[in-house]
């Protein structure tokens, strides 16, 4: 992405001092190859980029939502199944009548798929 992560600054929101040349930084709007929004500062006078904590932590929510899929929930004999989008199936190596663990935890559950190991 070409961002530098530098330390916390004590300026106000909004209004930040570029560490290379001194002169103020403005906040822009920027989107990653993926589509993600994000904001940053730039320099005007020797184009220095950064992005701050908060910027930082708001960008992760971004991607995460972005990242994330909507599935119907559909009734399997007397359970329940979801469909496993193909795109995630894909990446984590997932077929049919393989098994995976859900985890129950305080807001949902985690669905872990375990690569087949070697015996
Ligand atoms: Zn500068």
């Amino acid at each position: 992405m070409g961002l530098k992560i530098k330390g916390i600054m004590s300026q106000k929101k909004g209004e930040k001092t570029c560490g290379k040349c001194g002169s103020a930084m403005k906040r822009h709007k920027g989107k990653t190859l993926d589509g993600v929004e994000y904001i940053y500062f730039k320099c005007h006078e020797c184009g220095e980029k950064l992005v701050d904590i908060g910027q930082l932590r708001e960008f992760v929510q971004n991607y995460r939502t972005m990242k994330s899929y909507n599935v119907k929930v559909s009734k399997w004999g007397r359970s329940l199944g979801i469909r496993i989008p193909k795109e995630i199936a894909s990446k984590h190596g997932l077929g049919d009548g393989m098994e995976v663990r859900v985890l129950p935890e305080d807001n949902g559950f985690r669905i872990i798929a375990e690569k087949p190991t070697e015996e």
